[in-house]
């Protein structure tokens, strides 16, 4: 379970990201931030993995109010709370199997749970057989599905994606929002930014709107659309 409880967010530049933040998401949902640009979207996924503090309020991951978490703790909360970025970070010298499996060495995992562990993600996101290929090798959708096999093979209880189709045309990005479902089927809580009003409308999941750092609207199997035809009404 996350739970935001009355978060603001003020930058040192003055600007308020985000005002009076109230928001529990059980485990294992899928929900979909949504809102125009500058809505304070990025702003919650960067204090959920602590990339930015709380200027008020608290945040609890499992019952753990991660803002009061000491710097030395974070690391261990990136292990739990994992995130996709739009330009994947992927490692142009390594192969689709070394990427996944780096994540895993970096924490000091064995080479058995390694062998197990990264051709189970790698068939999860469909990549199973490209793990020899490189990066520069692979199409927009298989390097975003090869960024989430990287984020999940530790295993994570909660999935950040900031705009992880951004770059991508309808149909590819449907792969990647299939390789989503099924990391969401097997457990994970899925947070996903997007302004692709199609994939959140084709989706059916919880859609929340958030407009000037305010939500302004959560609902179960919503749809980006209605939303937004609904306000202007
Ligand atoms: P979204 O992801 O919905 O586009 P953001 O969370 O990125 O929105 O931004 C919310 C607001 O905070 C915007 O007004 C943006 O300009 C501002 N903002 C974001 N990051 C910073 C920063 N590091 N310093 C100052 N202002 C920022």
């Amino acid at each position: 379970m996350i739970t935001f409880k009355n978060v603001y967010k003020e930058y040192p530049n003055g600007v308020q990201a985000l005002m009076d933040i109230n928001i529990e998401i059980p485990r294992g949902d899928f929900v979909f931030f949504v809102g125009p640009s500058g809505a304070g979207k990025s702003t919650m996924i960067k204090l959920l993995i602590r990339e930015e503090k709380t200027t008020r309020g608290n945040i609890f991951i499992d019952d753990k109010d991660i803002t009061k978490l000491m710097d030395f703790q974070v690391p261990k909360l990136r292990r739990k709370v994992a995130v996709v970025f739009q330009d994947y970070r992927l490692l142009p010298k390594k192969t689709v199997w070394e990427n996944v499996a780096y994540a895993l060495e970096i924490t000091g995992e064995s080479r058995r749970v390694i062998r197990q562990r990264v051709p189970y993600v790698l068939d999860l996101v469909g990549l199973q057989d490209k793990d020899k290929s490189y990066p520069s090798e692979l199409s927009g959708g298989e390097g975003q599905r090869l960024s989430i096999a990287r984020a999940m093979v530790s295993n994570p209880s909660v999935l950040l994606c900031d705009e992880p189709t951004g770059n991508l045309d309808s149909e590819t990005a449907m792969t990647v929002m299939e390789a989503l479902k099924r990391v969401n089927e097997e457990g994970a809580t899925i947070l996903m930014a997007s302004h692709a009003r199609d994939i959140v409308n084709r989706m059916k999941k919880r859609v929340v709107t958030l407009e000037k750092g305010r939500i302004i609207s959560d609902v179960q199997g919503g749809s980006y659309y209605e939303v937004h035809k609904a306000d202007s009404e």
